[in-house]
C-alpha cells in the first residue's frame, strides 16, 4: 500500500486499487500539508479509506496546471475532444461493475441504482462526444462591406463542485460538457463521497486527456470556496445546498465576476388528478420520493391529491410503502439503501420529530431502521399545512408530504407556492389538463406521467431559490463557452 493507492474489496467481493490522492496535472499527488480524512461506508458506519486532503494552496497549484493546459486543450481541433470524450465513455462502460459498487460502498445507494447512474455516465460522455464537433458561431448579415461572425469561445479555467447524492453522475454532468467545449478544469467532490471521482480521474490519461486539463481534488467547503473566489479561474459551476449556492454566488461577484451556474435544492411538487391511471400514479408517487433513498434535488416531496381520489391513494400509498424492503445496498431485493452520511441522517431525523411536533399525521415510517448503518423507514405525513415546517424547507431524505386539492387551478397555486422551482409531476390521462398545468407551473422541469425522468439531451436546473442556468442538453454548452462576436470592414475604396 503506497501513500497514495490502496488494495481494496467491495462488500460484494471486487478487488480493485483506490486513488487516494489529489489528481492534479495528469498524476496523483499528496496535499500540500499532507493531511487526510477518513471515508465512512454508510452502510456499516466503517471506514473504507483515508484520503488527501485539499486545501486552498492545493486549489493554486491545480490552476496553475489548468491554465497552463488551456494554451493547448482550448485551441485544439474539436475531433480531438470528441475522441477524448468518447474513450472516456467507454473506459466507464467496461468499469460498470467496479464503478457501480465503489459507488454504492461510499454512498449507500443500492447497487442498482449506482448501476442505472453509472449507465447515464456513459451516456453523458457519449453525448457531449457528439457535441465537441458540432459548437458553431453564426455569420451574421449587416451591410454588404463587412464579414461579421460569431465564436463560440471555451470560457476558459472552470472550478466545479459536486454533492454526494449522485457523486459520479453529478461529475459527468459538469465534466463531459466542458470538456466538449475546450475548457480545463479542477473539480472538487464532496467530502463524503469522493472515491468514485478518484477512480474516474485513473482513467484520465489512458483516455488520452492531456495533463492539467482535468484536475480532481477531494475536500471540505473551504477547498470549494477557494474555487468560488479564485481570480484565475473563469466560471464555477456548482451542485449543492442553496445555503452554499448564495455563498459561492457572493464570491463570484467578490473575486472577477466569474460565469456561474447553481443547480441548488427543491421541495417538488408531485400532482394526481382524479383521472390519473390510479395504479401506475400511486407507483410513481412512491418512486419520485423514495427512489436514491429521497436524496434527490428534484424529489417529489410534495404530493397533492386530487379530493375524489384522496382517501384511496393515501391508503394505497401506505399500502404499497410498506412492501419496500429498506436496507443493505448490496442485497438486490432491497428498494433503497442508508442515507449518505451522519449528518444527513440526523437531519432527516429531526424533520420527522418535527413533523409529528407541529401536528401532521404520521401515516407510516418515521423510524431508524437497526442500530448500525444509517437507514430510514419510508415515511408519509398526511393533513400535512402549508405552515408546517416539514412541507416548505428541503428533507432530502424519504419523507413524503400529502395534501389534497380540490381544483386544477388551486392544485397550480398550491404547487407554485414554493420559493424553489426544480422538478414537478402532473398525473392525469387528460392531454388538455396537462399541457394547461405544464404551462403554468414554475419548475425547470415537468414530468407528465413520469418522474424524475433525466436525459442527457433534456436540459435540466431550477427557477426561484433552485438555482441559475441549465445542465444537459444543448442548453448547458452555453455555460462552458463565451460568444465572441468579430467584424471584419470590408475593402472600400475600389482596391480590388
Ligand atoms: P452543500 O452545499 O453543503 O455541499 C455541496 C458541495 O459544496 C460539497 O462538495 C461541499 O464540500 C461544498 N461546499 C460546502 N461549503 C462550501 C463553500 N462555502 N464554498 C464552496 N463549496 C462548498 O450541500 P450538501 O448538503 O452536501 O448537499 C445536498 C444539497 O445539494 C441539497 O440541498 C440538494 O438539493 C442539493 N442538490 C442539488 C442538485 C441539483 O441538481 N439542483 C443535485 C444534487 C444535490
Amino acid at each position: 500500500m503506497s501513500g497514495l493507492k490502496l488494495q481494496l474489496k467491495t462488500p460484494n467481493g471486487i478487488s480493485y486499487e483506490q486513488p487516494t490522492g489529489l489528481f492534479i496535472n495528469g498524476e496523483f499527488v499528496k496535499g500540500k500539508s499532507g493531511k487526510t480524512f477518513e471515508v465512512i461506508a454508510p452502510y456499516n458506519e466503517e471506514v473504507i479509506a483515508n484520503i488527501s486532503e485539499a486545501e486552498p494552496v492545493d486549489v493554486d497549484v491545480a490552476v496553475d496546471a489548468a491554465e497552463e493546459a488551456f494554451k493547448t486543450w482550448g485551441h485544439c481541433d474539436t475531433e480531438t475532444r470528441a475522441r477524448v470524450l468518447f474513450k472516456l465513455a467507454d473506459l466507464i462502460e467496461q468499469k460498470t461493475e467496479l464503478f457501480a459498487a465503489v459507488e454504492s460502498w461510499d454512498n449507500g445507494k443500492t447497487i442498482a441504482m449506482a448501476t442505472g447512474d453509472v449507465g447515464l455516465v456513459v451516456s453523458t460522455f457519449r453525448n457531449y462526444g457528439g457535441w465537441a464537433t458540432k459548437i458553431t458561431g453564426d455569420t451574421i448579415e449587416t451591410d454588404a462591406d463587412h464579414f461579421t461572425y460569431t465564436r463560440r469561445e471555451p470560457v476558459g479555467v472552470c472550478g466545479m463542485v459536486i454533492p454526494w447524492n449522485f457523486p459520479l453522475l453529478m461529475l459527468s454532468w459538469k465534466i463531459a460538457p466542458a470538456l466538449a467545449c475546450g475548457c480545463t478544469m479542477i473539480l472538487k467532490s464532496a467530502e463524503s463521497t469522493p472515491l468514485t471521482a478518484l477512480l474516474f480521474a485513473s482513467l484520465l490519461n489512458e483516455a488520452g486527456v492531456p495533463k492539467g486539463v482535468v484536475n480532481i481534488i477531494s475536500g471540505y467547503g473551504p477547498a470549494g470556496a477557494a474555487l468560488a473566489s479564485h481570480s484565475r479561474i473563469h466560471k464555477i459551476a456548482f451542485t449543492g445546498s442553496t445555503a452554499t449556492g448564495r455563498k459561492i454566488m457572493e464570491s463570484a461577484a467578490k473575486s472577477n465576476v466569474k460565469n456561474i451556474t447553481l443547480e441548488l435544492g427543491g421541495k417538488s411538487p408531485n400532482l394526481f388528478f382524479d383521472d390519473c391511471d390510479f395504479d401506475k400514479s400511486v407507483k410513481l408517487a412512491l418512486a419520485a420520493i423514495f427512489y436514491n433513498s429521497g436524496e434527490v434535488c428534484s424529489a417529489g416531496s410534495r404530493v397533492y391529491i386530487q379530493e375524489g381520489i384522496y382517501d384511496k391513494f393515501l391508503a394505497a400509498l401506505k399500502t404499497e410503502v410498506e412492501k419496500l424492503k429498506v436496507g443493505s445496498p448490496f442485497d438486490k431485493d432491497n428498494y433503497y439503501g442508508a442515507q449518505t452520511n451522519k449528518l444527513q441522517f440526523d437531519k432527516v431525523m429531526d424533520y420527522i420529530q418535527k413533523g409529528v411536533e407541529e401536528g401532521a399525521q404520521l401515516v407510516t415510517g418515521g423510524k431508524r431502521i437497526g442500530n448500525k448503518g444509517y437507514y430510514i423507514t419510508p415515511t408519509i405525513f398526511a393533513d400535512v399545512s402549508h405552515s408546517h415546517t416539514i412541507a416548505t424547507e428541503e428533507i432530502f431524505g424519504p419523507v413524503l408530504a400529502v395534501f389534497k386539492f380540490k381544483t386544477v387551478d388551486e392544485a397550480i397555486a398550491l404547487a407554485n407556492s414554493s420559493e424553489y422551482g426544480l422538478g414537478s409531476g402532473i398525473h392525469t390521462e387528460s392531454l388538455d389538463r396537462a399541457i394547461y398545468v405544464a404551462h403554468r407551473l414554475r419548475a425547470g422541469s415537468v414530468w407528465v406521467n413520469t418522474y424524475n425522468d433525466f436525459h442527457p439531451q433534456v436540459p435540466f436546473g431550477g427557477y426561484g431559490t433552485s438555482g441559475i442556468g441549465r445542465e444537459l442538453g444543448k442548453e448547458v454548452l452555453e455555460n462552458f463557452t463565451e460568444t465572441k462576436a468579430i467584424r471584419i470592414a470590408g475593402i472600400l475604396g475600389g482596391r480590388l
